[in-house]
């Protein structure tokens, strides 16, 4: 058979996108069952053609034939919790289909505990369950390992995997930032002795994250972790207070990494105002944070 492959986002952002592990395995599978599998081309016929699009703003091709396999989060028809079949999931991802990508990648964990209300993960992959152990994820052509996990840090059997990387040669990133209020001084220890790719990255979602995200910073600061190496992540909802209150109380470490992301949601309806936009863009991203405060930037620029 020939199989012709969509990645959406790659399609619409036209450059070096993160590659799409669901269509890796898709394409191992085939490639296995002796079929080929090549990106899809509109001018070209297939036998099945699988698409895959993770965000809800990535435009839907309107090229893509009707009977075109569909998954993915940014498919607002598809059931959230659809997932690969278990003998496709086995697979280890075809990296051939991204040549660029330099890195593995893949869960240790699925699923999440917490049921934050901006997050679709409990509703995506339900509770926290041991997934792989890491060996079977890395590749033997890198030394870079990049880990989706969700929150890796609140099952056990994910932090005793995070244990046995330590020395092995690995460089590591957790891609979706880390619960700092799991951080106990035995996981500082872990994550201070763990090889990263570049940054140990965090959480601080709301004011409540405040507290443990500072405690975290500390104790991997005293484990001789330098604050350019942490890197958090920043929801900035419509209470710009509350994202200020956050910027304020971590901007004191001077080298720290604050990244804002607006919170969007097209599915419950959620899309960030100009305001957000303008917190996320124009404060954080420029950098002006470190020079003034939200409400003096507003002052300045005579927002209201
Ligand atoms: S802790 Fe993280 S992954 Fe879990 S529900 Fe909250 S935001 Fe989502």
């Amino acid at each position: 058979m020939r199989i012709g492959l969509h990645d959406a986002e790659k399609e619409y952002l036209k450059k070096k996108s993160f590659p799409n592990y669901a269509l890796m395995k898709i394409s191992a599978w085939h490639k296995a069952q002796g079929d080929t599998a090549e990106w899809w081309n509109p001018l070209y016929r297939y036998d099945r053609v699988y698409s895959s699009k993770v965000f809800d703003f990535t435009p839907v091709d309107p090229y893509l034939p009707e009977d075109a396999v569909r998954g993915g989060t940014g498919y607002r028809d598809i059931p959230m919790d659809k997932t690969l079949p278990p003998e496709i999931d086995d697979m280890f991802p075809d990296y051939s289909v991204y040549p660029d990508c330099d890195y593995a990648i893949g869960y240790i964990t699925r699923g999440c505990p917490n049921h934050c209300r901006w997050c679709v993960v409990p509703q995506k992959e339900g509770m926290i369950r041991p997934y792989r152990i890491w060996k079977e994820i890395v590749r033997q052509d890198t030394d870079k390992l990049v880990l989706m996990d969700n929150n890796i840090l609140a099952c056990e059997y994910g932090l005793k995997q995070l244990e046995s990387l330590i020395g092995s040669g690995y460089r590591i990133d957790l891609n979706q930032g880390m619960d700092a209020r799991l951080v106990t001084e035995q996981v500082a220890d872990i994550l201070s002795r763990l090889d990263w790719i570049r940054f140990i990255r965090f959480s601080c979602d709301q004011r409540a994250q405040i507290i443990p995200v500072r405690r975290t910073v500390e104790l991997l600061m005293e484990r001789g972790v330098r604050p350019y190496r942490i890197f958090i992540y920043l929801l900035v909802t419509s209470d710009l207070e509350d994202a200020s209150e956050r910027v304020e109380a971590l901007k004191g470490y001077k080298s720290i990494n604050l990244y804002a992301q607006a919170e969007r949601n097209e599915r419950l309806g959620v899309m960030p105002n100009d305001m957000q936009m303008e917190f996320q863009q124009r404060y954080v991203y420029s950098g002006r944070y470190r020079r003034e405060t939200w409400e003096e930037y507003c002052r300045r620029k005579g927002l209201s």
